[in-house]
């Protein structure tokens, strides 16, 4: 490869070498200077580089700027990838500003913005969904029944029409070694297909609140504008959202729809495509990584008009772009955990920024970051008080559970109003957000219980499986048939998660189906989207699960939800426990009576007495969410203030306490900053790592961002960084 001479040595004499400055997928907090190729390129371009050893695939940044650099053996870009910009302005903006304001490496960010498949050194997979057509000869052939077996039942389906792959996957499975014998003599030809979608159907009339929320966002359209979406469930946002696509639609647009899960998007996009009638493509992690690259791709070139996906998907490019509308706001699945820890609500709302475009932000439960932007006249709130239909809110009851005789956890007013609903021939919820048989093992007569030694947490009893697991660090171990400390016979398992209560009902309910739908049986594909089809509207039946059951999957005569073990989140020390806890037991109550049927919703607990169970049943969720904030305000707590946390883990604890007291050091004396710790993490000890932390807080997000990038720098050259794992993360959600 071509390496520049330097000439001259002192810097000041020489005029830098132009450059193209690269973003590679590696976890550093720096951009590559290559010298550019013979034609140019233009940035948004991938290209193929040397680093060290390797051949990387990378994305221009900038064109045609200094070396930032004098001197060093600058090496070439070995070949353009794309003809053009493969991101467009819009999106390296909104990559530049994301990879900046979450401190992300800044390769991490494109990395994450484009799919696996055009991360690779390839050319760009066709868009049209391909298939293969009768050529004459074909036509001849079949005539002439020439051929015989898979090859001729290949020939006769494509004398009716022309297929698809997916259709002769469906029709004719094991087709492709006939093709490809078809296709070498000649007889089939490889045929593209523009995905066509069915004719729309019919909008129901919208009631006078969703007109009014349509006509609100319709207002907005050409500008950016958020807007917050508030309506139990049930209460039609999401007709909300086909009508302002629909809009979007007409206007030449498109649209982004964000879905906190996977298992939220399958009944949506037949929603879509029934109402739409054009083509919707679905973007999530379990796709194929060919389908996601070509669903990404298609998006781009305006094929797509409609996108529906997850977390991921709201790196979309859109350059047509009408509308944002981010499904269920408040839940955390949207900010990423690992790597580049972005907010995909965030992030949604500076692409409706820099896009101007309209973001609807919809959800039953609004996180308090979004209403607390309301407060500051950031975002638009638009109400959905009314459930369509008339069908009354479901009635909530507290069982206090105090001094009940208990039975696998359930009391007997619980289980009496199990019975009466079964008996009618209706369904009922039971959730529990715990799965496993039971969360501890316990020996009766030593007091020994059975512990995760990684994670120095108790072990959860799988009983089915005959497995102690630990839901930390996921470590099975067998279950022991004595104690291993005194020999004793008799152990117990404490508490109750999914499964037990699955036994439970199962044996007292002996004639009505019980389903336990949680992360264990619904492993497979679509297992949870099939375990629910399987329920008849009409019979009797119960399920178990855990949040997993909060949303998703219309279940019309369900009409008894009984929540169970909410203890817990009424004495976590992480600040979001209480948001969390309501927005968990609002929504859950949520799915009680959405048909014609009136619902009811009990809630089990020691602490029928506690405030905010109280205040939810009495005032519901937004007066419950008017107290937190009041609490987050007086304590100067997130949305009130903002912060970044930096975590280490190592094998041992002594790296861990040496980083975290150099790190402290190295932070700026800004008064305007608040810093907590050095401390141990919520949990000091996970899969055989030592974990501590350190919280930067600011009132306002400047100094807090002034400081975090030569933080950053500072604590990647401190010698005792080698020795531990560390990250950044800018408005952590779990502390
Ligand atoms: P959400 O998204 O708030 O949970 P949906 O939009 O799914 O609510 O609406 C709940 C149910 O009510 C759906 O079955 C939907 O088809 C129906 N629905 C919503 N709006 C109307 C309306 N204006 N007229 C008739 N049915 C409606
Ligand atoms: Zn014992
Ligand atoms: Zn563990």
């Amino acid at each position: 490869d071509t390496v520049a001479e330097p000439l001259h040595w002192a810097a000041h004499e020489v005029a830098m070498p132009a450059v193209v400055r690269v973003a590679l997928p590696v976890p550093l907090a720096r951009l590559f200077d290559y010298l550019p190729p013979a034609g140019g390129v233009a940035a948004g371009s991938r290209v193929l580089v040397p680093f060290g050893h390797k051949k990387m695939v990378g994305v221009v940044v900038a064109t045609d700027v200094e070396a930032a650099v004098a001197g060093t053996r600058l090496k070439s870009v070995l070949h353009v990838l794309d003809e053009g910009p493969l991101l467009d302005a819009e999106m390296m903006q909104t990559l530049a500003w994301a990879a900046d304001y979450w401190l992300a490496a800044p390769g991490e960010a494109y990395a994450n913005a484009l799919p696996l498949a055009l991360r690779e050194p390839r050319p760009l997979p066709q868009t049209a969904e391909p298939g293969y057509a009768l050529t004459v000869a074909g036509q001849s052939a079949r005539d002439a029944g020439s051929r015989r077996g898979s090859s001729r039942a290949l020939l006769d389906l494509l004398a009716e029409a022309p297929h698809t792959t997916a259709e002769l996957d469906t029709a004719l499975p094991g087709w492709r070694p006939a093709a490809r014998r078809l296709l070498d003599a000649g007889l089939v030809e490889p045929r593209v297909f523009a995905p066509t979608g069915p004719a729309p159907a019919p909008a129901p009339p919208l009631g006078a609140e969703q007109q009014a929320a349509v006509d609100a966002v319709a207002q907005s359209f050409g500008r950016f504008q958020p807007f917050l979406l508030d309506g139990v469930t049930g209460s039609g946002k999401t007709e909300v959202y086909l009508a302002l696509i629909a809009q979007a639609l007409a206007a030449g647009k498109q649209a982004l729809l964000l879905v906190p899960e996977i298992g939220l998007a399958p009944q949506t996009l037949r929603r879509l495509r029934e109402r739409l009638g054009v083509p919707v493509e679905v973007i999530h992690s379990n796709l194929a990584e060919g389908e996601r690259a070509r669903a990404w791709l298609r998006a781009r070139s305006g094929e797509a008009r409609v996108v529906l996906g997850t977390r991921s998907a709201v790196f979309t490019p859109l350059p047509q772009a009408g509308l944002i509308v981010v499904d269920e706001e408040h839940d955390g699945a949207y900010k990423q955990q690992e790597g580049f820890r972005y907010h995909a609500r965030d992030l949604a709302l500076v692409r409706g920024r820099t896009l101007g475009v309209p973001v609807l932000l919809g959800s039953a439960t609004p996180s308090l970051e979004s209403l607390a932007n309301v407060d500051a006249g950031r975002y638009l709130a638009l109400h959905l008080r009314a459930r369509p239909g008339a069908v009354r809110r479901p009635q909530v009851q507290i069982v206090d559970m105090r001094a009940q005789r208990l039975d696998h956890g359930l009391s007997p007013a619980l289980l009496g109003a199990v019975a009466d609903t079964v008996e009618r021939g209706e369904q009922v919820l039971v959730f529990r957000n715990r799965r496993g048989y039971a969360p501890a093992l316990l020996c009766h007569a030593c007091g020994w219980h059975a512990e995760c030694p990684r994670c120095e947490r108790p072990m959860t009893v799988h009983a089915q499986r005959r497995m102690l697991v630990c839901h930390h660090c996921d470590r099975h171990a067998a279950m022991p048939g004595v104690c291993p400390a005194c020999g004793g016979v008799e152990l117990k398992p404490q508490g109750q998660g999914t499964e037990r209560l699955e036994e439970a009902l199962a044996a007292r309910f002996p004639d009505v189906p019980v389903l336990r739908i949680d992360r264990e049986t619904t492993r497979r594909r679509d297992a949870f989207e099939q375990l629910l089809d399987g329920l008849r509207d009409d019979a009797a039946a119960i399920l178990v699960g855990t949040q997993m059951l909060a949303k998703g999957h219309d279940l019309p005569n369900l009409t008894l939800v009984a929540i169970v073990g909410v203890d817990e989140g009424l004495h976590s020390v992480d600040f979001r426990a209480g948001e969390r806890l309501a927005q968990l037991v609002v929504q859950v109550a949520g799915r009680a009576g959405r048909a014609r049927k009136p619902g009811r919703v009990l809630l089990q607990t020691h602490h029928p007495d506690h405030p905010l169970l109280r205040g939810l049943l009495a005032h519901g969720y937004a007066a419950s969410a008017r107290e937190l904030l009041a609490e987050r305000q007086q304590a100067m707590l997130p949305p009130y203030s903002h912060q970044a946390l930096l975590r280490v883990d190592a094998h041992q604890r002594a790296p861990v306490d040496a980083f975290l007291a150099e790190a402290h050091a190295a932070l700026p004396a800004d008064p305007a900053l608040r810093i907590a710790g050095p401390m141990p993490a919520p949990m000091p000890l996970r899969a055989g790592r030592h974990r501590g932390q350190l919280l930067v807080e600011a009132d306002t997000r400047g100094p807090l961002h002034a400081a975090l990038r030569p933080w950053q720098h500072a604590l990647a050259g401190l010698p005792s960084a080698r020795r531990v794992r560390w990250s950044l993360d800018v408005d952590p959600i779990d502390l």
